[in-house]
């Protein structure tokens, strides 16, 4: 698990008419740290170089933001719920819209 294989390629063999095709598959960093920014990654499930397309959701620190705000403030504990900030960050692949990473509010 170190950045030493970002960018590396990963030899898959495929058949092609009754031939043996070696392939060159760009590997996926292990570790890659998504932001809330737009990333350029490969998406694991249709194998593209894709700009990821980042959709912010509704998450578990948002929602505990809210909980600890509601004693205190009635009315102020709907404020994360409406603030994009502390809304996870979830890179969609805009080929196939699989989910190629996420960059959570609090919670890893
Ligand atoms: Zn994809």
């Amino acid at each position: 698990m170190s950045q030493s294989n970002v960018g590396q390629q990963q030899q898959k063999t495929v058949i092609c008419n009754n031939t043996e095709v070696q392939l060159m598959v760009p590997q996926q960093p292990q570790n890659i740290q998504f932001t809330r920014q737009p990333h350029i990654v490969y998406c694991t499930n249709c194998n593209n170089q894709i700009q990821t397309h980042v959709q912010l959701k509704v998450g578990k620190g948002q929602l505990m933001m809210a909980l600890i705000m509601l004693p205190k403030l009635l009315f102020a504990c709907v404020i994360p719920l409406l603030m994009d900030d502390c809304r996870d960050a979830v890179h969609l692949c805009p080929v196939c819209k699989a989910e190629v990473g996420r960059k959570n509010f609090i919670f890893e």
